[in-house]
């Protein structure tokens, strides 16, 4: 893999680690002829690839080396109201009255082809969005198919999720995802839409919108009656276009706190119901009685692993003063043997940025850093010539008020704050406008329980971080956004209740 000739320091606060490269592995590619990707896709409305009405298309590239993978319809207000149209048909025509049980046979049918096709979803992923083919393969994909699987089976027994109420869909619902994980987002949001009865149009990232267009190709094949789920391309216009639409009942939105913000303020004084999920800045906790390994080892799975393209990622850690100098010594060895470099090897642990502007995002955040006076170290490791790349990064001697600590940087970037007891690493803890998720890493069951009583974030993972599943529900307090999505939970924002 080519080479770029490491840059001189120039910040005397920046200190650039040693990387051995005595050995290494031995590429691991996975295999690129096992995906099929088209030139160009249309907008997948009412059951059929429908060419846009605006005319317009857009390309879609590959973040670690920049060539255009294939190119995707950028659906205009026209586009997007054929495509409620198809929905609104198919809910009234056909969704709402089928029994339950035949509906989720349907659900059950996508979640065993997306098993079927995990491999070519997979490198799709990878080569769309940059992540790592260990992320897509073992984490995305699977995750994916597990929550079809789940939302099929509460189809046909919502009366036993709400006794004594009876459970209508909504109608149709208008659903925006952002990038960093475009099958499995799509899969949050289509799954218990349609287990429960409402029909989708449902729009892409921009810069990822391949996983879901195979995804589109799976419902096809899936004989789903054409306009349950409709998938449209498009940018931030789109998205507009999907929110003001009058005939949506319902917008599920995740991505930028501030795009959550304009969409709030739009579906105000409307009939429409709204869950957001928004940013995050979540707080790692390690006291001086945790498993010091294996919580480092837990700190680079919440930041690094996936480039820090996670909203709920750890991107603040709390280290209490004692175990400090030991757990930041361990981390910086740590980065230092991350592999970065080409996401479809098998071993690589940080892929590519998804995108030059998050890239120049992140740059500006360890620009803040440094100025702010924080000591950055970066790994000293070599980095391909085109594409999007970050060494990973951590930042030492930053203070609560700096906005490395506050701010959502979505990269493989780390602030690194100490604390010395219980109450003050509370307080700082929820010092943050954000309240997605959270860490904490100790010994003791009763520490545990005092942290998360008196948190505020939707999730928070004790000696792990991470980890996900189709039956625990996922979600923010504050600018973290509201609504929850995920287990039973998740069924809610799709129903309303009548006794
Ligand atoms: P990020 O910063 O993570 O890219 P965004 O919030 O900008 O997050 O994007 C998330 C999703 O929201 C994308 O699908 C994007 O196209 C869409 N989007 C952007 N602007 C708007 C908007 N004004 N209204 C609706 N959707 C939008």
């Amino acid at each position: 893999m080519p080479v770029t000739k490491k840059k001189p320091v120039k910040k005397s606060n920046t200190i650039k680690l040693k990387f051995d490269t005595s050995w290494s592995y031995d590429p691991a590619p996975e295999s690129k002829s096992a995906a099929t990707i088209k030139p160009q896709y249309d907008l997948f409305i009412n059951g059929e690839w429908q060419k846009p009405l605006s005319n317009k298309y857009f390309a879609t590239i590959n973040p670690a080396n920049e060539e255009k993978l294939s190119e995707v319809a950028e659906a205009n207000t026209a586009d997007v109201d054929k495509a409620v149209k198809a929905a609104r048909n198919a809910y009234e025509k056909y969704w709402k009255k089928m029994p339950a049980r035949e509906r989720a046979k349907y659900v059950f049918r996508i979640a065993r082809m997306v098993q079927e096709k995990a491999r070519e979803l997979a490198i799709i992923e990878t080569l769309d969005g940059g992540k790592p083919i260990r992320e897509s393969r073992d984490f995305d994909v699977p995750t994916a198919a597990n929550h079809f699987f789940y939302y099929a089976g509460w189809a046909d027994k919502l009366e036993y999720a709400f006794p004594n109420r009876k459970a209508e869909a909504l109608g149709v619902a208008g659903q925006i995802i952002p990038w960093n994980f475009p099958l499995l987002m799509a899969a949050w949001k289509i799954a218990p839409a349609i287990s429960t009865g409402n029909t989708v149009v449902l729009k892409t990232a921009e810069t990822t919108p391949l996983t879901a267009l195979k995804l589109a190709e799976i419902i096809e094949e899936a004989d789903l009656p054409p306009g349950v789920v409709n998938i449209i391309t498009g940018a931030g216009e789109t998205g507009a276009a999907i929110v003001n639409h009058p005939d949506i009942n319902k917008i599920a939105f995740t991505g930028s706190t501030d795009v959550g913000k304009i969409i709030q303020r739009a579906v105000a004084g409307t009939h429409k119901k709204v869950t957001l999920e928004l940013g995050g800045k979540a707080a790692n906790i390690i006291f001086e009685d945790a498993p010091i390994d294996q919580a480092v080892e837990g700190v680079i799975n919440g930041i690094y692993f996936n480039q820090g393209h996670v909203c709920c990622a750890g991107s603040r850690l709390y280290v209490q003063e004692s175990v400090a100098k030991q757990v930041i010594r361990k981390l910086k060895d740590r980065i230092e043997s991350l592999i970065v470099g080409d996401p479809l090897d098998k071993n690589t642990d940080i892929g590519a940025i998804n995108s030059r502007s998050q890239l120049e995002t992140i740059q500006k955040y360890l620009k803040i850093g440094k100025q702010e006076g924080a000591e950055m170290y970066e790994s000293s490791c070599p980095l391909p010539k085109k594409g999007f790349w970050c060494r990973p990064t951590l930042f030492t001697n930053v203070a609560q008020s700096n906005r490395i600590a506050q701010e959502e940087i979505f990269g493989p970037v780390l602030s690194i704050l100490t604390f010395r007891t219980d109450d003050e690493v509370i307080e700082k803890a929820n010092n943050s406008p954000y309240g997605l998720s959270a860490g904490v890493w100790t010994d003791k069951g009763s520490k545990i329980f005092n942290m998360t009583r008196r948190m505020r974030a939707g999730v928070i993972w004790a000696n792990t971080f991470n980890k996900f599943d189709p039956s625990s529900p996922f979600g923010g307090y504050k600018e973290s956004g509201f609504g929850r999505e995920g287990g039973l939970h998740g069924l809610l924002p799709y129903l309303s209740l009548k006794v």
